[in-house]
């Protein structure tokens, strides 16, 4: 996905020129994977104006990863939300996808560095529906890739590193080099874990299932969504170790994300879900977007306007 250009970047509390937002080849974060980053969106809503959406769990996820390993952020949550704000607002831009980041900078070789300094910068820019409009209408074909997630124990997959996009880049590689809009990755015990950059929903006889946080998942903030708004609806979400077998026998299947938001699974490895029509996702959909239409009320509190 080519990156569209704006205007600045807002980079240790500073609005700078894009074009300047660089950093030196010996960056700490570049060798050893020391970065830890949010992919957020800001919708154009009917009602509210330009939101950002959950902004503050966002922030608040971005500082847990940043603990986790030990990456200083001396902003605040309240700092970093109005960064996200403002950086929509100065670059004029209506629906974007926001990208924090913070990582280990220059001044020190080897991974466990005590003293360099981190560095953070918040960028957004426009970006439409990641696995494409068609998708989003009809369903993406997957499949399920030969590479495992990262098992317990070794890196934490609830945790949003850098370095985890390895993971994430071998199993969406290999998917989409076979013709596939996307790869689910397996646990390291063989159970479903989650697509490269998604969390996934399957339905079997009107039970919706979702691997739990111990199936090497990022526990995402969409996942996080659409288990409240199926509460609202009345739709029982479990959350239970899944079964590879699980995928080619169901009803329906979507995946979620900050980049996917709610994007129907069409067929896994080949094998056509038994529900084209997309029932019960539809309805979640709808819910979805209906937060940004003013047809969901955000009871929430999770549009954020940009002011
Ligand atoms: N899993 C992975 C590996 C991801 O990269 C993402 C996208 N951040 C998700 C799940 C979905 O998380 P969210 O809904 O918070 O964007």
């Amino acid at each position: 996905m080519p990156i569209q250009e704006t205007k600045l970047i807002w980079r240790n509390g500073e609005m700078i020129p894009w074009a300047e937002a660089t950093t030196h080849v010996l960056t700490h974060a570049l060798h050893y994977g020391s970065s830890v980053f949010e992919g957020m969106r800001a919708y154009e809503t009917k009602h509210k104006g330009v939101c950002v959406f959950r902004n503050r769990d966002h922030i608040e996820r971005l500082k847990f990863s940043a603990r986790v390993y030990q990456i200083a952020i001396d902003h605040s949550v309240e700092e970093l939300m109005q960064a996200c704000r403002d950086i929509i607002r100065k670059n004029e831009l209506t629906s974007a996808y926001i990208r924090p980041v913070a990582y280990l900078g220059y001044g020190e070789m080897g991974p466990s560095s005590q003293n360099v300094a981190s560095e953070v910068a918040i960028a957004a820019f426009p970006w439409g529906a990641y696995l494409g409009d068609e998708g989003m209408k009809n369903g993406v074909n997957v499949a399920v890739s030969s590479w495992r997630r990262m098992a317990p124990g070794t890196v934490p997959a609830g945790v949003k590193a850098g370095g985890n996009y390895l993971s994430s880049r071998l199993v969406s590689m290999e998917a989409k080099q076979k013709g596939y809009a996307e790869g689910i990755g397996l646990s390291h015990d063989g159970t479903v874990s989650e697509g490269a950059g998604e969390n996934l929903f399957v339905i079997v006889k009107d039970r919706i299932y979702t691997p739990p946080a111990a199936s090497s998942i990022l526990a995402g903030i969409t996942r996080d969504t659409v288990k409240v708004l199926c509460k609202k609806l009345g739709l029982e979400v479990v959350e239970q170790a899944l079964p590879r077998e699980l995928l080619y026998g169901a009803d329906e299947i979507f995946m979620t994300g900050t980049a996917a938001e709610v994007t129907p699974v069409r067929s896994v490895d080949d094998l056509t879900i038994n529900n084209l029509d997309f029932p019960i996702t539809r309805q979640i959909q709808n819910a979805f977007f209906g937060i940004f239409n003013g047809e969901t009320e955000d009871e929430w509190g999770w549009l954020d306007p940009v002011g």
